[in-house]
């Protein structure tokens, strides 16, 4: 069997690992031009499940160097106002063994680690356009430089503007969350530091403004120097009716949207705001999908944000992706062992609808532009009701326990709370 994947990203290379360990022969075909093009954004943050299915797909020395290429993972919630005031802080859940924890990455270091090991696997500077099928059973992927390759499953994993899903599954709508976002990063110097809000280093903060604004900071720092700088990444959303038009900004434009519309911010906030790197800055408007009814299985299918696009609101993109390229590796390696290949596709995709789109849902209710929050009046008494409740739950550590673990139980599809110990 011979299977085609389109997308080196993060579910792609995942499931080239999968099916080469499994012993099935794989290709994979990526329109950037080297390993390390441009990636949109920067940290990712790997769940237990997400380490999970890397545990499960890489050979070992690849995960370790995943593991390697790692910054120390947040072990702490911190969500406080605009102005830095506290509204809860509470304790991530942590699992000692890499492969069972919460890991945060660099999407490029992520990229660059998992390319270990599929040298004869990928090939760089290949746009996918098209498929066609063949008389055969097998199916053909068309490229951009006029070449073409044939297989026996096709798998779409081009991300976001999927060709594979555009063509296969044209009635797939992928709309607009409201949600614009500005992000950049700066380097974690001394003095950089000092600017943080409370808490904020080994944590993944997050602060609530007014009229739904809403800012996410990241501090990397990674136990290996030579991977990577230290960074602060800052990100700052709000619905797009708040925003300029920023068709044709610079990048240093960008970073001044951001301050405009900030004036009352904390200034060390707004300092941070100022500092970043105006080279790293970018805008996205936000996209998810609308859930798509089960269709008919056959030798091509999809995994990741080709299929079920979110929004980064609960942070399980990736995630989900990781899933998607372990399950259907599982599956494919059935076929490769007798197993109808429709059939253990059809299998892959029942689970993967059910649980896709119930990712989708719960990443767009975080991030939604037309959600009350963004409303100019009751916007506020959502505002206020929501300080209230985290303050409340901060005040009460059985109620914040349980919300830590309802939490981090709805982010990951299993329970592993008996697996976990306490930080600190
Ligand atoms: C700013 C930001 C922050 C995020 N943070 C998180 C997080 O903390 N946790 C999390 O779980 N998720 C996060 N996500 C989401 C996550 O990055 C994605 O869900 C995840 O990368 C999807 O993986 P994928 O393999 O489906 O697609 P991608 O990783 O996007 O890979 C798609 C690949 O296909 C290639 N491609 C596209 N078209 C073609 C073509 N025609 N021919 C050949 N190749 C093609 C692309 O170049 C790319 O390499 C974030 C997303 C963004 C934008």
């Amino acid at each position: 069997m011979r299977v085609l994947i389109i997308g080196a990203g993060t579910g792609g290379l995942c499931l080239a690992h999968g099916l080469k360990k499994a012993g099935v022969d794989v290709a994979l075909f990526e329109r950037d031009r080297t390993p390390r093009s441009m990636l949109i954004g920067y940290r990712v943050g790997i769940s237990p499940d997400g380490s999970k299915a890397l545990h499960s797909c890489l050979p070992p020395d690849v995960f370790a160097e995943f593991v390697r290429t790692t910054a120390r993972p947040a072990t702490r919630i911190n969500m406080r106002t605009e102005k830095y005031k506290e509204l809860l802080v509470a304790d991530i859940p942590q699992a000692r063994n890499p492969a069972h924890r919460e890991n945060s990455v660099s999407r490029i270091a992520m990229r660059t680690a998992l390319l270990n090991g599929l040298e004869d696997v990928v090939r760089f500077d290949k746009t996918f356009t098209h498929f066609s099928r063949n008389d055969d059973g097998t199916v053909t992927a068309f490229f951009d430089d006029g070449t073409s390759e044939t297989g026996d499953v096709l798998v779409g994993a081009d991300g976001a503007q999927s060709k594979v899903r555009k063509q296969y599954l044209p009635h797939a709508k992928v709309v607009d969350s409201g949600i614009t976002t500005i992000a950049a990063k700066l380097p974690l110097t001394p003095e950089n530091a000092k600017l943080l809000p409370p808490q904020a280093d080994g944590a993944v903060t997050l602060l609530y403004g007014p009229k739904g604004a809403f800012v996410i900071i990241h501090v990397m720092r990674f136990e290996d120097a030579s991977v990577e700088d230290d960074y602060i990444m800052w990100g700052y959303a709000a619905s797009h009716d708040k925003f300029p038009d920023l068709k044709g900004m610079s990048q240093e434009q960008l970073k001044q949207v951001v301050l405009d519309m900030t004036p009352k911010f904390h200034p060390n906030l707004r300092e941070l705001f100022r500092l970043g790197d105006p080279e790293t800055a970018f805008q996205i408007k936000v996209r998810t999908s609308e859930p798509v009814q089960p269709w008919e299985s056959s030798n091509v299918t999809m995994i990741g944000d080709s299929v079920h696009l979110m929004t980064p609101g609960r942070g399980i993109g990736a995630n989900t992706a990781l899933r998607d390229a372990e399950l259907l590796t599982r599956k494919l390696t059935e076929a490769h062992h007798g197993k109808d290949v429709v059939q253990a596709i059809s299998e892959y995709e029942r689970e993967m609808i059910e649980y896709g789109f119930a990712a989708v849902q719960s990443s767009r209710e975080q991030m939604d532009g037309n959600g009350a929050i963004h409303k100019p009046v009751i916007g506020r008494v959502v505002l206020a009701f929501l300080r209230t409740f985290l303050r409340v739950t901060n005040a009460l550590p059985p109620l914040k326990r349980r919300m830590m673990a309802r939490d981090m139980a709805d982010r990951d599809h299993v329970d592993s709370a008996h697996e976990v110990v306490h930080a600190g």
